[in-house]
């Protein structure tokens, strides 16, 4: 599976260099392979390639449809970015779980401001993954926001993950179209961020007695929402 980052033209693709490089060099991709390409808004192609250049390769369309493999339940999650390759993984499991939107969150106690640089790589991470969990819609890594910037946009429901915050309610969750989740860093929410986010109408909610890192915590939440109840 192969991203493409421009739409066909006249039935024709051409792969962006990264991408031509992994066909070319890594997969050792010929003219007259088919490969699978999507386009990170839900169109999936079957593309006969043309043309394999070291840093260019181009193919045909044979044919295309829109295949969704989104979760039911709109997720945003706006996370103190953990350092290093944590945020690299988080990126990953993210979009495997099918989370929608993912706001780096600048707190009080962050260690990991985001700089253009760092989001860039996230996005690329982003779609690193999405090649190897089939999945056809990128997640959105958004720039980084404050608490007030995040608690301004309003969906159907707001949990922020506190370790003293009342029971999570699964009820809560099965009924929204849209979840925000809110995950704090290492260090946690101050009170003030606490009260803050509370006075904003948003709930306050624990996933239990132990500590969760802050990848744990987003992954568990992301379970909880993206993953439908069996009957
Ligand atoms: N000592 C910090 C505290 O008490 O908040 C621990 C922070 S924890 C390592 C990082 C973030 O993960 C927290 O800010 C929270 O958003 C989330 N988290 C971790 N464990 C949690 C739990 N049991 N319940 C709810 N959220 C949790």
């Amino acid at each position: 599976r192969f991203f493409l980052d421009q739409p066909p033209v006249a039935g024709e693709v051409t792969f962006d260099e990264a991408e031509s490089q992994h066909l070319a060099k890594v997969m050792r991709a010929n003219v007259g392979d088919m490969v699978v390409g999507f386009d990170g808004v839900g169109i999936e192609y079957q593309i006969e390639l043309i043309s394999v250049g070291k840093k260019k390769v181009i193919g045909t369309v044979r044919q295309q449809e829109e295949v969704s493999r989104e979760a039911a339940r709109q997720l945003t999650l706006a996370v103190a970015l953990p350092k290093g390759d944590r945020q690299r993984w988080l990126i990953e499991k993210c979009v495997e779980l099918g989370v929608a939107r993912l706001i780096p969150l600048l707190t009080q106690r962050g260690v990991a401001q985001p700089v253009e640089k760092a989001i860039e790589r996230l996005r690329r991470a982003v779609i690193e993954a999405s090649k190897q969990c089939e999945r056809n819609v990128l997640m959105e890594v958004a720039e980084g926001q404050t608490l007030e910037q995040v608690l301004a946009s309003q969906p159907e429901v707001a949990l922020m993950l506190h370790p003293s915050g009342d029971a999570i309610q699964p009820a809560t969750i099965a009924a929204a179209g849209q979840v925000l989740g809110i995950i704090g860093p290492e260090g946690g929410f101050s009170e003030e961020e606490v009260a803050q986010a509370a006075a904003a109408g948003c709930q306050v909610v624990s996933l239990g007695p132990r500590i969760l890192r802050v990848e744990t915590a987003a992954l568990a939440m992301a379970s909880l929402v993206t993953i439908p109840p069996g009957p």
